[in-house]
């Protein structure tokens, strides 16, 4: 793989590898396209499955043409095309990549040319993996080479991943209830009980705002088990990235360090790499997408014909599947908030038997609002008509909302979402935590909360807060300084 005698003079070659899902594949090919930027050369590792999305739905192609630097390399997931790899089959994923991704990458990266480009490009310099595929770390610890961990997530919500067991040390976790239903699971009093052996966090976690898996798994859980061993692993990569900045998520950030001294806070990467786009004078990242669905810009148009905050976007990002029952919940709840709305409803956004979108509920949509797959949400989120984001709370919908200055109504699904849920209602104040409650008087309340009540309140914190984003992104802020750090020190890997 390696070519001594071309290696000098070539750029440090980086080797990036994201979880082959929407939210890890879009903020990881953003720091790609960051990287590339600066004259490094990239490869960036993807299921075969995201690839063939990628160059079909999105504007793969001109990542090639825009910077000469960018390779993709692909491997096999293990499942089949139409496997959905969302809702309550996603651990499929989890598992298949565990069995097989690792033996692939391996070959990959022993091959003696599959990423050297014909000598082009030099031996990976440096790698920048999720933090969610561990399992790889054995053979890249073997082959000496240098690893920085991408953490998709908050700062909000690793932190308590790293803190697991301190958590369950002081018996915070309930450890029960395993086979209870999640409903049965949230109802419990105890929920509402605070979580004080997360440093820093005492005041504002509560048992419901932590992932459920922390809750109901035992000790031997498999996943549970990778979850709390891949986080404090992270220590003993070179550093970890996250897409977040600091006047966001200061007092948190600063407790990570204690621990992970060398943290690269270069968030929101969507907007640092927008601006620098346009610096180079090149197209903004508006104008090309990254989405594994076709987008449908005809909400677009009808966005255009709405008036000035007046319709409230919906969508639960590209992993959370509903329930007919939910679905129809949220709907009632939407149509009798009296608001018109954008609804991002994916193929297989309905779990379980006779998952079409009910006819009744298409037809009923007309007047009152705008139903479609996929949006190029960005733009969505930017868009005047837009009042309000009813949001799962993935932290990549986060912190795209938060860079606009958009309030917020959470309803969080899984994971990291039930944190970041708390974070925007509790620390933030820049929207309203549904949490698990999902009955359509509730959602009408808030949605109006949302949208007339407090709309002014959240939008004025919302706005504020847009602006420290802005001020982290720009020259001489904290999230440009730290992507140059990043960069000098990827250049350093091959001095
Ligand atoms: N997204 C999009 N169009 C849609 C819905 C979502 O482009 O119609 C993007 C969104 O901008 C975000 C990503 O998909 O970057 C979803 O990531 P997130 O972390 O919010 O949620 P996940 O899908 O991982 O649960």
């Amino acid at each position: 793989m390696s070519h001594p005698e071309t290696d000098t003079e070539l750029p440090p070659h980086i080797l990036i590898f994201p979880l082959p899902l929407q939210g890890h594949v879009n903020s990881m090919l953003n720091l790609a396209e960051l990287l590339c930027l600066s004259g490094l050369h990239v490869t960036i590792l993807l299921s075969n499955y995201a690839h063939n999305r990628l160059l079909r739905h999105a504007s793969l192609r001109s990542l090639f043409s825009r910077h000469s630097g960018f390779r993709v390399a692909t491997f096999s997931d293990g499942l089949p095309a139409d496997h959905p790899r969302a809702g309550e089959r996603l651990m499929d994923l989890a598992f298949s990549l565990k069995e097989l991704g690792g033996s692939q990458f391996r070959r990959l990266m022993e091959s003696t040319d599959g990423l050297s480009d014909g000598g082009a490009r030099r031996g990976v310099s440096c790698l920048i993996i999720d933090g969610l595929l561990s399992f790889i770390i054995s053979v890249v610890e073997e082959m000496g080479i240098p690893y920085i961990y991408f953490r998709t997530i908050g700062a909000c919500s690793f932190w308590p991943h790293f803190c697991i067991q301190e958590i369950i040390d002081a018996g915070e976790v309930p450890l029960k209830g395993k086979n209870e239903d999640k409903l049965t699971y949230w109802k419990k009093k105890e929920m509402d009980m605070m979580v004080t052996s997360v440093p820093g966090m005492e005041k504002v976690l509560r048992r419901r705002d932590i992932p459920r898996s922390f809750g109901v798994a035992n000790g031997d859980d498999p996943t549970f088990k990778t979850m709390k061993t891949d986080t404090k692993r992270t220590v003993e990569a070179c550093g970890l990235i996250l897409n977040t900045f600091e006047d966001l998520e200061a007092p948190i950030l600063d407790q990570i360090r204690k621990h992970i001294p060398n943290l690269y806070s270069i968030g929101p990467i969507h907007a640092l790499l927008k601006d620098r786009l346009e610096s180079e004078g090149m197209e903004s990242s508006h104008n090309y997408s990254s989405s594994l669905w076709e987008e449908d810009r005809s909400c677009i148009a009808w966005l255009d014909s709405q008036p000035t905050c007046s319709v409230i976007y919906v969508s639960f990002g590209s992993i959370t599947t509903l329930t007919r029952d939910e679905l129809l919940e949220f709907w009632y709840g939407l149509v009798n908030s009296g608001h018109k709305f954008l609804w991002v409803m994916r193929p297989d956004s309905i779990s379980g038997n006779g998952n079409e979108i009910p006819v009744e509920l298409e037809e009923g949509t007309k007047s009152r609002g705008w139903m479609v797959g996929w949006v190029p949400q960005q733009e969505v989120l930017a868009h005047p008509a837009i009042g309000a984001f009813f949001t799962h709370s993935g932290w990549n919908s986060t912190i795209e909302s938060i860079a606009i200055g958009l309030p917020m109504l959470c309803w969080p699904y899984f994971a990291d979402q039930m944190t970041n849920s708390r974070f925007v209602s509790e620390v933030w104040k820049v929207g309203l935590d549904m949490k698990d409650t999902c009955d359509r008087i509730t959602v009408e309340k808030m949605v109006k909360e949302a949208m007339d009540v407090r709309r002014d309140e959240f939008s004025k914190r919302a706005h504020n807060m847009a602006m420290l984003a802005r001020k982290a992104i720009s020259e001489g802020g904290t999230s440009y300084l730290n992507l140059n750090r990043l960069i000098e020190f990827l250049k350093s890997t091959v001095s």
